[in-house]
């Protein structure tokens, strides 16, 4: 069967969820407002919102356990003692290797709640409709459903904990939300969403060489997307497999065409505060605008 990484847009969609986003509205807006709605204002307001964030959903959890490491922080039942174990050990390990390869590490453990089953992470986000979610990044925490709750070939974490561990670090979705964490962290949220979309699957691809294909998304006989469709509605498109898949493969070409530390400097301009057209303009030479006509030249 197969599974969606989907992180279900929350890093760009708070307003979707009912209570929690407006608290989330009311403190941003506080924070707007006595900042100026300027890129510098965002970045202030963006460590507040995230702390916010944390304490509110410590406060959620505050009758659950933890399992605390050096880089992350796994908040858990009782009845998941081993999966927060098997869990926290891999977050530890992806987040190695962000600092070995991107130089990031967050000056907080990362906090990371687990849940057990689909009903409790849409009860948590007042999700009205079914979601294919398995991880989610908000506001600088990471949301997780338990592995057995997505795929029911899952072995029990008890009996075989190598294997539940091993099938965890190959598709479980620890790599794209913490891709979306470091680029959300490094540049205060300064990217459109198909970018951080196509960031999350780039590091997917380059750490397990995962592919997110299905039928769905397969490029051939179906017309794609613009790029106005992905930079001004890409949480609206019908065909979110395709959206995903389209943003992937052209930032997978321009990685491959021009370095991939192309990446690493676009996010340090963005980290600056360039708007993203002129920071994707510095590294590559063109609008991103002008980079996806040509991609979308190649693939036709
Ligand atoms: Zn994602």
């Amino acid at each position: 069967m197969f599974v969606a990484k989907d992180c279900a847009k929350m890093n760009t969609n708070p307003l979707g969820i009912r209570w929690k986003g407006f608290f989330f509205f009311l403190i941003t807006f506080v924070l707007l407002f006595s900042f100026g709605f300027s890129r510098q204002g965002m970045s202030i307001a963006q460590p507040l919102l995230h702390q916010g964030n944390y304490l509110l959903e410590t406060w959620r959890f505050r009758d659950g356990k933890t399992v605390e490491g050096p880089r992350s922080i796994v908040y858990h039942t009782s009845s998941q003692e081993r999966q927060a174990l098997l869990v926290s050990k891999e977050a530890e390990q992806v987040l190695r290797t962000f600092e070995k390869r991107y130089h990031f590490r967050p000056e907080q453990p990362v906090p990371i709640f687990l849940f057990s089953d689909r009903r409790s992470l849409s009860d948590h986000f007042s999700w009205n409709k079914s979601q294919n979610a398995t991880g989610i990044y908000f506001s600088g925490s990471i949301y997780l459903l338990s592995p057995e709750a997505w795929n029911e070939t899952f072995p029990s974490a008890a009996h075989a904990p190598g294997k539940w561990a091993r099938l965890f670090h190959e598709r479980g979705p620890l790599y794209h939300e913490i891709a979306h964490l470091y680029l959300d962290q490094t540049t205060r949220g300064n990217y459109p969403v198909w970018y951080t979309e196509a960031f999350a699957q780039w590091v997917e691809y380059q750490e397990l060489g995962y592919e997110w294909v299905i039928p769905a998304n397969r490029l051939a006989g179906q017309p794609l997307y613009t790029f106005d469709d992905l930079t001004k509605r890409f949480n609206q498109l019908p065909n979110q497999a395709l959206a995903y898949r389209q943003s992937f493969l052209f930032l997978r070409s321009m990685a491959e065409k021009h370095s991939e530390s192309s990446l690493d400097n676009l996010h340090t301009r963005l980290s600056e505060g360039a708007p993203f057209s002129n920071a994707w303009r510095q590294v590559f030479g063109e609008s991103p605008k002008e980079s996806y006509k040509q991609w979308q030249h190649q693939v036709k």
